[in-house]
């Protein structure tokens, strides 16, 4: 609320710097019964100049220089120094609603009250008063005359000022107090006189919080005013306040601080108007905003501020900063105190809180009792920091609009154990140059801030990352002037208090009823229809309002009413038909209470529910919102549990006091073996008596594995000797930071799987077909009973490539096989090992309903397990925990891109791949690869193990044998 105001005028000079400033000796007569001012204005110009003078609203009766005055309502004087221009005036202000008034309620005199000069001037202004009036005009000495039945106030202002204002009235009680070297006054009306103390300590609160930060206070005298208009104004040396202002608890908190920042931002710098008005929204910033962000909330103001701006500003009614003069309506609220102060909001952010004060310090020492404008302001930081913001202010001065932001994608890559987050930030319509602040939750519950610097319509950010991320949230805090995307933006009373259209649904009686809310609205365009006559198209393209809460169509939308009947009260909702349109239930108990409060409810902007009694305001809530532009990186389900914070820490949590936790995965997809090793990690935070049993390693090769986690073979014998590429294949990039944390902890490894030669003889001819020798090798028991695991098997077989030509037995005898022999592992494991937990990695085939593995290792030991399994959709009991995270991109293994005769010993060439880099180095079909990077390669194994060292980018020197002959070639990845 609360501006100070001058009024635009031209200026004569190309330049305030040249500006010489004439002297104007006012005398003025008060008649309060008429209604009349009559005076004379004596100017003294400082050297020879071209004056102009606005007479408007006034009747001049003589002058010594003009001629022609009768016919204008402006007058130029050409003035020599020393050359005395006189003009005598009179003028009469009866009307309760103008700017200027005189009669019984007191003297309110703001514009346009004497003839007034374009240009700033020394103003000397006596002013006769009736007997027992106090007067106030901006001074900073005041001297009484008392005259028999009048009073004469002599205003002394040493510096140049735009014009002058005069208050008296004989209801005024003056009080004052001393601080510092200041004078400070309160005037008020002696009913409000009990205000009077509240204010003056305020006051002087807030003259020392600015004294700090900007220098001075620039006067020796400071007053608070009543006014009986509700004014929020700002003079040089006072403050003009309504009487309702006055008596509002909060007014000491918020406005008060604003107006005498005015002192500094406005009265003491000018604002050129017609440049733009910079002095609003540097005021609201450092002073509404500064207050609220000093109790923590500031990110919460500045939300508000975003939702004003897009509850009433629209591609049509918008206009750049630099054109905002004076506030006019909630729109140039919201962009010339709004978006400005947001605005300042940033430039503090880019040069950092202690160079933003001193900017501000010295734009305000070097521009006192002069003109400023933006670009004043821009030099001053420019000087200050030593950098140039031309491009800062150019783009939120001159371009219409806010930046609209979005996350358009986000990708997970993983390397050996960390994360690469890319985040493509995309802005829509003009395009800005952004710090834009982003908060990355990780799984470990901490999170970390970055700045991604965007200066182009798309641009793709990578970010690196210890853990994994869940969730990135995109300006949390509103730090930047920006466009709420549509989860941020709740629905408030502005939304409908902005809207060019509204529908008002109401039975036709109740008109008369909600009358004077109805006329809130007034030059908008309304429509009134009954709930008969909604249809969906009013739905899809209009904000509704529903008057009375027994309208049926809000049993129609919302099923029932949540309006309360008593007092008077508004709730509104989300339009279900379309996002961008908001549906306003209302409700008045009587006319009485509509009458009493429909007023206020502009005052409640960014609230989505208000109930009043009585004219009280009893609840005012807003719907709920998010904070910032959010996506989630990883979203994990457990519908058995319906709890949605879930999270890797809370499913470690669930599963810590089992003996045996199941993760199923899909072998090929890094982002489930990522899910593996930090529940692996968040087990062994917990118990270090921990084991990993694995399904990619057979039984006899657990020597090899302790060998490597015991460091005595490396990474190529591990893999050579386990047969890992023989037997499992895949690429080993997959499971190596699993296997590599294992080590890092000592953390036993244990093969789970049976032997592949076993396998392959029952898949071809049965069990039954095992020798004696064979036989021992495999599991005594083996359960074939379970017939929902068998029909499960069955649908999976029918749909297996060639199964037409296999024997379901055959395939059903090596899955039991598989299952038996790893839940055999597991329980000799746990048999040998009491103490321990074991993590237990498989295929989720093996683990879907419990019925692979964890039901026949439970047949053995009965210890307790949970199964978790990675992208599962099936029915939701198929595990304890689903988890459904987002792909996740990693670099293979380079690949030769070769395929290799099967009937020949050793790797000879039988066929390249498209893109084959063997081909591409000169390789042949029929080449035998001898060696890699002087390895000896004997199987297309050893090549898998060699490849598993190379990245893009490198090279390989690979030895063949051709037609007999060696010969060498290098390979470039
Ligand atoms: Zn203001």
């Amino acid at each position: 609320m609360a501006y100070f105001k001058y009024f635009a005028f031209f200026l004569l000079f190309g330049s305030h710097l040249a500006y010489a400033h004439p002297v104007c000796e006012l005398n003025v007569n008060i008649d309060v019964s008429d209604s009349k001012i009559s005076g004379t204005m004596e100017i003294i110009p400082d050297k020879k100049q071209s004056l102009a003078l606005s007479t408007k609203n006034l009747t001049i009766l003589e002058t010594n220089k003009i001629s022609n005055w009768q016919y204008l309502d402006e007058i130029r004087i050409e003035g020599n120094k020393n050359d005395h221009i006189i003009i005598e005036f009179t003028g009469t202000f009866k009307s309760n609603s103008s700017e200027n008034y005189i009669g019984e309620n007191g003297v309110f005199l703001i514009g346009g009250w004497y003839p007034r000069l374009s240009t700033p001037c020394y103003y000397k202004l006596s002013a006769k008063v009736p007997k027992g009036y106090l007067a106030v005009s901006e001074a900073e000495q005041i001297e009484e005359v008392k005259g028999d039945d009048d009073a004469t106030f002599k205003f002394n202002f040493p510096h140049p000022l735009d014009h002058l204002h005069l208050l008296a009235s004989d209801r005024y009680v003056a009080s004052k107090e001393k601080h510092k070297n200041i004078d400070i006054y309160t005037y008020f009306f002696a009913e409000d006189e009990g205000y009077s103390k509240t204010y003056l300590d305020y006051s002087k609160k807030y003259i020392d919080l600015y004294d700090n930060l900007f220098g001075e206070f620039p006067y020796k005298r400071f007053s608070i005013v009543e006014n009986v208009f509700p004014t929020g104004y700002s003079m040089p040396t006072f403050t003009l306040l309504g009487s309702s202002v006055i008596r509002l608890p909060f007014i000491v908190e918020t406005s008060l601080g604003h107006e005498i920042l005015h002192q500094w931002l406005g009265n003491y710098v000018y604002v050129d108007f017609e440049k733009g008005n910079w002095s609003e929204g540097l005021t609201t910033y450092l002073a509404d905003h500064y207050y609220v962000e000093q109790k923590g909330n500031g990110s919460d103001y500045r939300k508000k501020l975003l939702m004003n701006y897009q509850s009433f500003v629209d591609h049509e009614n918008d206009f750049p900063l630099k054109n905002f003069q004076d506030v006019s309506d909630e729109k140039s609220r919201a962009i010339g105190y709004g978006k400005s102060a947001m605005v300042f909001h940033l430039l503090r952010r880019a040069v950092g809180e202690d160079s933003f004060q001193n900017s501000i310090k010295q734009f305000i020492s070097e521009n006192r009792f002069q003109i400023a404008d933006w670009d004043d302001i821009r030099t001053s930081f420019k000087e200050t920091n030593n950098i140039d913001l031309g491009w800062f202010f150019d783009q939120w001065l001159n371009k219409k609009g806010l930046p609209e932001l979005e996350i358009k994608s986000t990708k997970l890559r993983h390397e050996s154990g960390d994360y690469l987050l890319e985040i493509e930030l995309a802005q829509d319509g003009n395009v800005y140059q952004l710090d834009v602040p982003v908060t990355i939750y990780l799984n470990d519950h901490t999170k970390t801030r970055q700045i991604l610097k965007l200066t182009k319509d798309v641009e793709t950010f990578k970010i690196n990352l210890g853990n994994k991320p869940l969730r990135v949230g995109l300006d949390e805090n509103y730090d930047i002037p920006r466009k709420l995307s549509e989860p941020e933006f709740p629905p408030v009373i502005s939304r409908i208090m902005g809207e060019k259209r509204i529908i008002f649904v109401l039975e036709q009686d109740e008109k008369p009823t909600y009358q004077t809310f109805i006329d809130l609205f007034g030059d908008k365009k309304t429509e009134f229809k009954t709930s008969e006559q909604i249809d969906i198209s009013d739905l899809k393209s209009s904000t509704l309002i529903v008057l009375g809460r027994n309208n049926p169509l809000i049993k129609r939308l919302f099923g029932g009413t949540e309006v309360d009947a008593e007092g008077f009260n508004i709730i509104v909702k989300e339009n279900p038909f379309n996002d961008q349109k908001v549906i306003a239930l209302v409700n008045g108990e009587s006319k009485e209470e509509v009458d009493k409060t429909a007023k206020k409810v502009t005052h409640y902007g960014t609230y989505s529910i208000l109930d009043f009694k009585n004219g009280n305001n009893l609840r005012k809530e807003t719907a709920p919102s998010e904070n910032g532009i959010n996506v989630n990186i990883n979203e994990i389900q457990n519908e058995k549990s319906d709890r949605s914070d879930l999270d890797l820490e809370n499913i470690v949590d669930d599963v810590k006091d089992k003996k045996i936790i199941f993760i199923g995965e899909e072998h090929d997809q890094p982002a489930h073996h990522m899910n593996q090793l930090n529940i692996i990690k968040g087990l062994y935070k917990i118990n270090e008596n921990l084991a990993i049993g694995m399904e990619m390693f057979e039984k006899p090769f657990q020597q090899f594995i302790n060998d490597y986690l015991s460091g005595n073979i490396d990474e190529r014998q591990f893999l050579k000797k386990t047969e890992y590429f023989k037997r499992w294949g895949l690429d080993y990039r997959l499971y190596r930071p699993i296997i590599n944390f294992a080590k890092e902890n000592a953390i036993p490894v244990i093969a789970l799987n049976a032997e592949t030669e076993i396998v392959k003889k029952v898949s071809e001819s049965g069990l039954q077909s095992l020798s004696e020798e064979e036989r021992r090798r495999i599991p005594d028991e083996m359960d074939f009973s379970d017939a929902q695991y068998r029909r499960l098997l069955r649908e999976i077989f029918k749909y297996h490539p060639g199964s037409e030509d296999k024997d379901f037995n055959l395939f059903y005898q090596v899955q039991i096989l598989w299952d038996e022999t790893m839940a055999e592992s597991i329980n000799e494991f746990l048999n040998e090992n009491p103490d321990y937990q074991i993590v237990v990695l498989a295929g989720n085939g093996h683990l879907v309903y419990g019925y692979g593995i964890p039901q026949r290792t439970y047949r053995r030991n009965g210890d307790k397990f949970s199964i978790i399994l990675n992208d599962e959709e099936d029915r939701d009991d198929i595990a304890d925990v689903r988890l459904f995270p987002q792909a996740l991109e990693t670099t293979e293994s380079p690949k030769l891109g070769i395929l290799v005769d099967k009937d020949s010993q050793g790797v000879k060439i039988h066929d390249f791949s498209e893109e084959s880099i063997a081909k591409q180095s000169g390789i042949k079909k029929g080449d035998e690869i001898l060696s890699f990077d002087n390895n000896p390669i004997a199987s297309i194994e050893d090549l898998k193990v060699n490849l598993l060292y190379k990245e893009k980018g490198d090279t390989a020197v690979i030895k063949v044998l051709r037609n007999g002959k060696e010969e060498t070639f290098e390979l470039r990845f």
